[in-house]
């Protein structure tokens, strides 16, 4: 028997899980349908042999790469997707990002709505995601209607420092904006009523107690507390059916862990399962009206695929540094335009606090480079040396950076780099200020954040598959994020973007969610 709902969500994260949120209160009926169970509480939540070593809690499948080498994608399938297990930077894109933007390795395309279009939707995603920030300090941000709705997370001592130094130099590090649940007393310390602890496992880890801004702790646990939202877990979507015109999605198909066969329908289909979980739904969902995939009349879906170039770099400072909570300081001096370059390089942000156990995950690399700078430390004060930074940079689109399926139905997934000129320039530039900072001279790659993924593996900034526009021989989506080729589906999660900007992007996967939600109300009336 096929179930039928007014609007049926398939993926439970900042995507399909805020979706879900906003349509909670119309009174239709909403089917949310997850791969994944809700993570589980437990010690382990918290240890770093668990998370970073052993990768307990990320996905097993594995994937190929053009040469055939196999390779674990950087997926977390749980209630909440993959935000259970982010770092909560929550930035906006800056208001350049959504115009055209020559970079020293090409153009990054406009985007069909601007900036303008998405400021009321910022502030709705900061409101509900706990948003922590000041406004006003960072010279790159876009106008705002409202201010943050939480005040900025207050820097630890030797993160103070970092800012005051940084000051010093004429540059303008601001309060990175987070997402926590944390009230903090005049000295910046978690209240004794705070959800959020203020400890130093917020980067990486799932919230052991809840206090992180994740999809579900702030937008699907309470859209359940409606009693016409619903929520299957465990449940794998295979595949979406049409009618013959290929106009209708008429079923949703999915498993259960026992391999039987559950199917829904909705007035509404919306996949939200994570850009490149998206672009592969739709590709194995091909049939007659749909040849080469659903909704891929344009040949864009699966191509395009985006995920920052990124690098996790680790400091030595010569002061300890003792922070626990360091993901508080952002630094987007050259995001827009680099010094004495007309292009743009991208943005510098703390990076969660490394401890010993990760640095003695890494110890062989780890070891020779420490020893070459402080020969006479042990390996465990190291850790609290130790400063974080991530460096992030814009890729961009490519037709053949692309997600497959191959005949015998393994998935594949290309990817070239494109435009590393900026990051590199960045780094450089970063790594000639460390003696002005109060640290040694030099940097280490922390390549174990994100579960030693800097290569293809790196998939948390995923974007871009599925993109929206308004021709449709170019995208693949139109501006409500519907399917140009389809009258019922749409797609609401990281795919969309037409480019990816140099931020992190969730907060415009949730403002997005939140507006394409807006939209949705008013089309079921
Ligand atoms: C370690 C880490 C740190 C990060 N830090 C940050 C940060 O600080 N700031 C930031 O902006 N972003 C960060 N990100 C990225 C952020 O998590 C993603 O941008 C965001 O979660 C994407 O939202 P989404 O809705 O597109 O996909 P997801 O959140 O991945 O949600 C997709 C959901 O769909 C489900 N699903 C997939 N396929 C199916 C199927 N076939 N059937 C049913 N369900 C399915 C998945 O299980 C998942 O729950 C980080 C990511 C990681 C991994
Ligand atoms: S800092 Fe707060 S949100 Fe982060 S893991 Fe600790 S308690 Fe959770």
């Amino acid at each position: 028997m096929t179930e039928h709902y007014d609007v049926v969500i398939i993926g439970s994260g900042a995507g399909g899980g805020t979706l879900a949120w906003k349509l909670a209160p119309t009174g239709k009926r909403v089917l949310l349908i997850e791969r994944g169970g809700y993570l589980k509480r437990e010690r382990d939540n918290w240890e770093t042999d668990a998370v970073f070593l052993r990768g307990k809690y990320t996905t097993t499948e594995t994937w190929l790469d053009l040469d055939d080498k196999e390779f674990v994608p950087e997926q977390n399938y749980y209630v909440g997707g993959n935000t259970k297990f982010y770092g909560a930077a929550l930035f906006r894109l800056r208001p350049e990002d959504f115009g055209e933007i020559t970079h020293h390795g090409g153009l990054s395309p406009a985007w069909p709505l601007g900036y303008d279009d998405y400021e009321p939707w910022y502030g709705e995603a900061e409101q509900l995601y706990h948003v922590h920030g000041a406004a006003g300090e960072d010279p790159t941000d876009g106008p705002r209607s409202a201010p943050y709705p939480y005040p900025a997370v207050q820097h630890e001592p030797r993160i103070q420092q970092l800012n005051d130094d940084l000051e010093r130099l004429g540059l303008h590090p601001s309060h990175l904006p987070i997402g926590v649940l944390l009230d903090q007393n005049d000295a910046g310390q978690a209240t004794h009523t705070s959800t959020c602890i203020r400890c130093d496992r917020v980067d990486g880890f799932p919230c052991l107690v809840d206090g992180k801004a994740d999809a579900q702790v702030v937008a699907v646990d309470p859209a359940l507390e409606h009693p016409n939202v619903e929520l299957w877990t465990n449940v794998k979507v295979e595949r979406l059916e049409t009618d013959a015109s290929g106009r209708q999605v008429t079923a949703v198909v999915a498993t259960t862990p026992d391999a039987k066969e559950v199917r829904a329908s909705g007035d509404i289909v919306v996949v939200a399962c994570g850009a490149l979980n998206s672009s592969l739904l739709l590709l194995r969902s091909a049939n007659d009206a749909y040849p080469s995939g659903l909704a891929n009349r344009s040949d864009q879906v699966g191509r395009n695929y985006m995920r920052h170039n990124n690098v996790a770099l680790m400091a030595l400072s010569r002061e300890p540094n003792p922070t626990r909570f360091q993901k508080t300081l952002t630094l987007n001096e050259w995001y827009l335009k680099g010094e004495d370059d007309d292009h743009p390089w991208g943005g510098i942000q703390m990076l969660g606090k490394a401890d010993g156990e990760q640095l003695k995950g890494k110890a062989p690399h780890f070891l020779a480079w420490a020893a070459r700078r402080v020969p006479e430390r042990p390996l465990t004060e190291m850790a609290h040396h130790s400063v974080d930074f991530w460096l992030s940079s814009e890729d961009l689109p490519h037709a053949d950076n692309r997600l497959t399926i191959d005949k015998d139905s393994t998935i594949r997934l290309a990817i070239k780099e494109t435009n590393p000129e900026g990051l590199k320039r960045l780094r450089k530039k970063f790594e000639s200020m460390l003696g002005d900072l109060g640290m040694h001279e030099g940097t280490h790659e922390r390549s174990l954040y994100l579960h030693e993924a800097m290569d293809i593996a790196a998939t948390a900034h995923q974007a871009g598959t599925v993109r929206f526009g308004t021709d449709p021989t170019t995208s693949a989506l139109d501006t409500d994020c519907k399917a140009h080729d389809l009258d019922n589906l749409y797609v609401v999660d990281s795919s969309f973007f037409p480019s990816i900007g140099a931020v992190n992007p969730t907060l415009t996967i949730i403002a997005n969610a939140l507006r394409v939600g807006q939209h949705l109300s008013e089309r079921l009336g």
